[in-house]
């Protein structure tokens, strides 16, 4: 039996989880359930340390995170029956305007992610049953929460305000950002492989179901097109992006309530809105219905919009870093923005781009335009290792 290191992470309506032996980086288990909360069976894929699929059985309707955590138990324990899970590492969605390090989660800790619940209803609860599966499952492991809010910290106070009175904002209104895991590890991959542009001006589109920019100045966040929510900035599979708020008031004068905004502007708006067809920009792209053009159309033109407003906030760009779902295996969706990036000196290489080159800009490219894959399971797992070393 060896120490081993879950990490979790409960996104919207999935689970997805690690096991890490040792010093070992890559999973000696993972997966990911899906359709968690769906009123309709939920999927589990589980994969070894090559990437192979292993075999599960089907499992019925999964209503939460928790339950959804004994169901990957149980599928790597047929695997692996010798656990022993030393430390839980947790992708924890905020961490509000304090909590930035990686944290011990105890009782206190655990009472103040519970107070940060209403700034995001949506998703702070599924971290937190999870977390609490976790202490369940195993009581006597270190549990760490990690922070996707965390790596914004570093945005100065004139990104973090919203133009609305300034009281608000001492009330917590105000900008934290997201996907700050996925921008920690690309910075980190970026020093590693290419120190000269990690030290330049970055823009990272983390482009999956939730996307986002994050603007980079050695290797720190400087600003990020996500908010007070997970809603603002780019357009997303079924979350709006940034929107007129005039809209949401004239909606709300026409009868729809709070509840029904919400369910429209996170679950029914961005890509599958537009297009009416899906969210999924792989159907999007292979589609002949001439709205999903138009989706993919108003996605792409968005984000080209936004990163040349990030490369002025940055005061320059010199390296542009797609990742994510999206960002990782849509060539056309970075053919489209690296062309409308042109006259910033983005010199596209097409042959790079559609051969999954991790350089898709020409040698000479004043700009840069790289594809690195991402990894929010590492930040976390390094992040629990250095408590276990603290703790000794
Ligand atoms: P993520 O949230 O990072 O897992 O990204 C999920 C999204 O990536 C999916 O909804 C798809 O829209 C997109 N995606 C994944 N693979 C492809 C692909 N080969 N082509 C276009 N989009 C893709």
């Amino acid at each position: 039996m060896s120490d081993e290191i879950l990490v979790i992470n409960a996104g919207s309506s999935s689970l997805k989880f690690s096991i890490f032996v040792d010093a070992d980086d890559t999973p000696e288990v993972s997966g990911n359930i899906d359709g968690i909360g769906q009123h309709q069976p939920a999927r589990i894929v589980l994969k070894d340390a090559a990437g192979a699929r292993l075999p599960t059985h089907g499992k019925g309707e999964v209503a939460d995170h928790g339950q959804a955590l004994l169901v990957a138990i149980d599928a790597m324990a047929a695997h692996y029956p010798d656990h022993s899970v030393k430390a839980v590492g947790h992708r924890i969605v905020h961490g509000g305007a304090d909590l930035a390090e990686p944290t011990v989660i105890d009782a206190p800790v655990l009472a103040v992610l519970e107070s940060l619940v209403p700034l995001v209803p949506l998703h702070q609860p599924h971290c937190l049953n999870g977390v609490r599966a976790a202490q369940a499952a195993f009581p006597d492991a270190m549990q760490v929460a990690c922070f996707d809010t965390a790596f914004h910290r570093t945005m100065p106070e004139i990104n973090q305000l919203c133009p609305i009175p300034r009281r608000f904002f001492d009330e917590g209104v105000r900008r934290y950002g997201f996907h700050g895991l996925s921008y920690d590890y690309i910075a980190s991959a970026l020093r590693r492989d290419h120190p000269a542009l990690a030290a330049g001006r970055v823009v990272v589109a983390h482009l999956g179901n939730g996307a986002s920019l994050c603007g980079m100045r050695n290797g720190r966040s400087v600003a990020t097109t996500m908010g007070f929510s997970a809603l603002d900035g780019l357009i997303m599979g079924t979350r709006s992006g940034h929107l007129d708020p005039g809209v949401l008031l004239h909606l709300l004068d026409r009868g729809m309530d709070a509840a029904e905004l919400s369910q429209m502007l996170y679950h029914r708006s961005g890509l599958l809105g537009i297009s009416e067809i899906s969210n999924d920009m792989r159907v999007l792209l292979e589609s002949d219905d001439p709205r999903a053009a138009q989706a993919v159309e108003v996605f792409a033109a968005s984000l080209t919009a936004h990163i040349a407003a990030m490369a002025a906030r940055l005061g320059g760009i010199d390296a542009l870093i797609f990742t994510a779902g999206i960002g990782e295996n849509a060539a056309p969706i970075r053919a489209r923005v690296c062309e409308g990036l042109a006259w910033l000196g983005l010199d596209l290489d097409a042959a790079a781009n559609d051969s999954g080159q991790e350089r898709i800009s020409t040698a000479d490219s004043p700009l840069a335009a790289l594809v690195i894959p991402t990894r929010e399971d590492l930040p976390i797992l390094h992040a629990v290792r250095a408590q276990l070393a603290a703790r000794g």
